[in-house]
């Protein structure tokens, strides 16, 4: 059931312009930057930011990907073991400013497991974070650099995110199984 509506078209872009802003305010522009979108949904989010990013300064921001899954120990709720599957970031990365991008962030547990194959690649200078939905309910010390919006949640509670690439429509909202 549909509980509320979190986010429309108009507050997705005015976030997504945000974080571009504040990751070129952190980061003091574009040199060495690279976003890397968490599949599926936080591909087209690094993809929007780095043409929202182009739009700002001009310059042309290079999106990788990373594929994990969470494996299920039932039908509903997520398992606690994501495993990457797949890294799409064909350029070396040592000495570069990465910026994982991810729909939600609940556990951490995605985005440790994110870090992780990062690292295996190479050392970049820094890591950050960028998240359209904080909702809460850490089980590591992760945190993100930039937030699209914190969604306070109870645990049964479920993020419907909903992007124009995948699902026809910019939504986010808040059900209630
Ligand atoms: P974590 O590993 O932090 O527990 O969960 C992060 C990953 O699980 C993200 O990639 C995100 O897509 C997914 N996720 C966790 N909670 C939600 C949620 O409430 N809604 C959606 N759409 N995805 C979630
Ligand atoms: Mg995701």
């Amino acid at each position: 059931i549909e509980k509320a509506k979190i986010l429309d078209a108009n507050g997705m872009r005015r976030s997504l312009t945000r974080i571009a802003h504040e990751i070129l305010e952190k980061n003091k522009g574009v040199e060495d930057l690279i976003l890397v979108g968490i599949r599926r949904r936080g591909v087209p989010l690094a993809e929007r930011l780095a043409q929202l990013i182009q739009d700002i300064e001009g310059t042309k921001v290079r999106v990788g990907k990373l594929d994990i899954t969470l494996y299920r120990d039932d039908l509903t709720a997520l398992g606690d073991q994501p495993v990457v599957h797949g890294t799409e970031i064909p350029w070396d990365i040592v000495g570069k400013r990465l910026v994982l991008v991810d729909d939600v962030l609940y556990t951490g547990r995605t985005v440790r497991a994110a870090m992780d194959a990062i690292v295996d690649l190479g050392r970049p200078q820094y890591i950050q974070l960028a998240v359209l939905i904080d909702r809460g309910h850490r089980e590591l010390p992760i945190r993100a650099d930039f937030v699209g919006k914190n969604v306070p949640t109870s645990r049964r509670e479920l993020i419907h995110v909903k992007l124009t690439e995948i699902d026809g429509e910019d939504e986010v909202v808040i059900m209630e199984n």
